[in-house]
């Protein structure tokens, strides 16, 4: 259950602790802002020498204080406990938003007072922004010391910030494009609400007839991944959008990268997955996060093919470039309906997509146009109208038009108006209705093409039936460390992954009855070694018997070796899949072409496990290599069922056996009939860890 009170959201007074006159000052900035933005509740200053702040009753003392709801604190740290204390416990105040720096963020001392804070909070059901924060936005009361205060309205965006300079800027530039806010929430420390626990709220409290869709988060650090994959998921379940920034890894560089997959998996591959899991789009600049945000204010785009409507052709052009790149259409229209809008339009004007109008073209045509994608032509999902102007004359009846037009229509119409000098008043007085702009058209294209290609939240799906009781006796009979290959195979068996035909050999009197047994041609490998080919420990294509003595010993020679594993030889494309144990996060689960495609291009995908057989169908179909699987230019393409089986068992039994703390298959080998893994290493690590 989330611990933010309604105190929080909707207090019904609020005392400023530390209010001054001087609005340079926060506690003077706050104040101020509170006051401007029309506070319907009971507002009361505290500041040890005033009567009265800014026309507001000032307690010189915060014993004289009456009950107050919330308290906001913009007061030295230090005295941030004792106000808390008293407040809470005295004065049944249950929200707090303290603006105050010179806490964990500072130093040791720093973070003790913030947990004493936040253990008085927890005790009596109250509950904390911040501290060092900028603040809450709301459509009840602007709390935040900072300006800009964006233009709030009950359907727009709710944007929780980890910064709060950034959310700042992203204010100032959604601002201009009129994107509207519900509420603001700068989390700062995050001492006890943090992004992923204002997402919680968010959740429990959303009620499908008055509660707003669009969610913006700005992370730095994902504390609570499970909490974030649960409440975004169910939020965009319930028919809301998100977009995200994740900036900054928090914890790259110290990681013991053994295998493949450690060294694969940067802890921004654990984020990706997750945020992709959870069904966010994942944004990169502040720019790109707004643009995202405005496009999911507007109707859904429900399938691919794109109408642009312009009178101007280089920013359809580079429009139908971004969308065309990014798996959306701008589809050739034609037959009957295009002719006849054509009789609409003046001559030469164009109809085949996009529709050009002409610089001539006016309220009328533009008018046609957009009748004829909506209602005619059926293979249109969704209609872009750039219109901006030479600044000859005033688009102002364009823009009312436009305004109508987005009422009316069933299908998503989104404005890009690029003139923002020569029709700035134009397209401000658009924004004063509430509507937004797209300024420009490259970046609403990226937007529009990541808002598409963003899957839905992964549904929990039964994983493939393994013998988990089994699989639990192996895992609790091993040592920390990597598992021996009998332990490593039995696992594979049990999990029902194919693996190799193989028989460890640490005598050579036993390898006689061994070779009958594999038959040549066959593999030999060094066991001990984690690295086997580096030190010249596989030996491919063993044909007699002298040979594979000889063999023997040489590798029995090599350093750390303990015996020698048979394998039979097979053929096939290599393959690779990987797990690896990322904190929090869980399990990421990795697959991917073998070889250079590894190696060198990287071409790998994650998913958070467990992963559905959806989920590796993406991973899958996002490896550069997957024309390979497929089979391409005469070259047979390898069962990529068996391969997702593969890859959905490995999810399977991470989730019977957490303890895997790295698991490597490479290579698997596939073929058109089938994927055997013939290396594969595990490593365990202590649950304790
Ligand atoms: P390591 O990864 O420790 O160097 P591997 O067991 O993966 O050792 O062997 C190295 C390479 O040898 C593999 O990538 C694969 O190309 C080839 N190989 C290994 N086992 C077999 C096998 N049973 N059949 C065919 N090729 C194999
Ligand atoms: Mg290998």
């Amino acid at each position: 259950m989330s611990k933010v009170t309604k105190e929080l959201i909707h207090p019904r007074s609020i005392v400023v602790v530390g209010a001054s006159n001087d609005i340079s000052k926060p506690g003077g900035k706050i104040l101020k802002n509170i006051l401007d933005g029309g506070f319907k509740g009971d507002l009361y200053a505290s500041n040890p020498k005033e009567d009265e702040v800014q026309g507001v009753k000032s307690y010189r003392n915060i014993q004289d204080l009456p009950h107050v709801d919330m308290a906001i604190l913009a007061v030295a740290a230090k005295h941030c406990l004792a106000v808390v204390d008293f407040l809470t416990h005295d004065r049944g105040t249950r929200a707090f938003i303290i603006i105050s720096a010179g806490f964990s963020e500072e130093n040791q001392e720093g973070a003790i007072l913030e947990k004493q804070i936040v253990e008085i909070l927890d005790e009596t059901g109250s509950c904390l922004i911040g501290p060092n924060c900028i603040g809450v936005i709301n459509t009840f009361y602007h709390g935040c010391f900072t300006w800009p205060i964006p233009k709030l309205d009950p359907n727009g965006v709710d944007f929780i910030s980890g910064s709060g300079a950034t959310a700042v800027y992203v204010m100032e530039l959604a601002i201009p494009q009129g994107l509207t806010f519900n509420s603001v929430y700068s989390v700062g420390n995050s001492a006890q609400l943090g992004v992923e626990d204002m997402l919680e709220y968010l959740d429990e409290s959303f009620d499908p007839e008055t509660s707003s869709r669009v969610k913006l988060l700005y992370f730095e650090a994902v504390n609570k991944p499970q909490k974030l994959l649960k409440h975004a998921s169910s939020l965009i379940r319930k028919g809301c959008r998100i977009a995200a920034i994740k900036a900054g890894s928090s914890e790259a560089g110290s990681r013991a990268a053994s295998s493949h997959t450690g060294a694969l998996a940067s802890s921004d591959t654990a984020v990706d997955a997750l945020l992709r899991k959870a069904g966010i789009a994942r944004c990169h600049s502040r720019e790109e996060l707004i643009v995202l945000g405005a496009l999911f204010m507007h109707k859904e785009l429900n399938g691919p093919n794109i109408a642009i409507i312009t009178h101007a052709g280089g920013p359809a052009v580079m429009l139908t470039d971004v969308l065309s790149d990014g798996g959306l259409k701008v589809p050739e229209i034609s037959g009957v309906k295009a002719d006849e809008l054509l009789t609409h339009l003046h001559p030469g004007s164009s109809v085949s997509n996009p529709i050009d109008i002409l610089a001539t073209g006016k309220e009328e045509q533009l008018s046609a146009c957009i009748e004829y994608a909506d209602e005619q032509f059926d293979e249109i999902d969704g209609i872009v109208v750039i219109f901006g102007s030479p600044g000859l004359f005033s688009v102002d009846t364009i823009y009312d038009l436009l305004d109508e037009e987005m009422k009316i229509r069933k299908k998503p119409i989104f404005p890009i108006l690029p003139s923002i000098i020569n029709a700035k008043k134009e397209i401000d007085d658009f924004l004063a209705k509430g509507r937004i702009n797209f300024s420009d058209e490259v970046a609403f294209g990226r937007a529009l093409v990541k808002a598409y290609n963003t899957p839905e939240p992964a549904m929990e799906e039964e994983m493939p039936d393994i013998d988990n009781k089994k699989i639990r006796e192996i895992i609790d009979g091993a040592q920390e460390g990597y598992l021996d290959p009998e332990s490593v195979k039995a696992l594979l068996d049990v999990a029902g992954i194919p693996a190799t035909k193989e028989i460890v050999v640490s005598q050579e009197n036993a390898l006689l009855t061994a070779i009958d047994d594999i038959g040549f041609p066959m593999v030999m490998k060094v066991v001990g070694p984690v690295h086997k080919s580096d030190v010249g420990g596989v030996v491919l294509n063993v044909h007699s018997v002298d040979q594979a003595k000889t063999e023997f010993s040489r590798l029995m020679n090599i350093q750390d070796a303990t015996a020698v594993l048979l394998q039979e030889m097979l053929s096939g494309q290599e393959l690779f899949i990987g797990a690896k144990e990322e904190g929090d996060f869980g399990h990421l689960v990795m697959c991917g072409l073998g070889g250079i495609f590894i190696e060198v291009l990287k071409d790998v995908q994650a998913g958070l496990a467990p992963v559905s057989l959806k989920e590796v169908d993406g991973m899958i179909s996002r490896l550069k290599g997957k024309k390979l699987l497929e089979g391409t230019r005469g070259q047979q393409g390898i069962n990529i069922d068996a391969f997702k089986q593969c890859v959905s068992r490995v999810s399977a039994l991470l989730g019977v056996a957490p303890e895997i703390a790295e698991m490597d298959l490479n290579p698997l080998l596939g073929s058109p009939e089938r994927v055997i893994a013939v290396d594969a290493r595990i490593r365990i690590k202590s649950m304790k860890e």
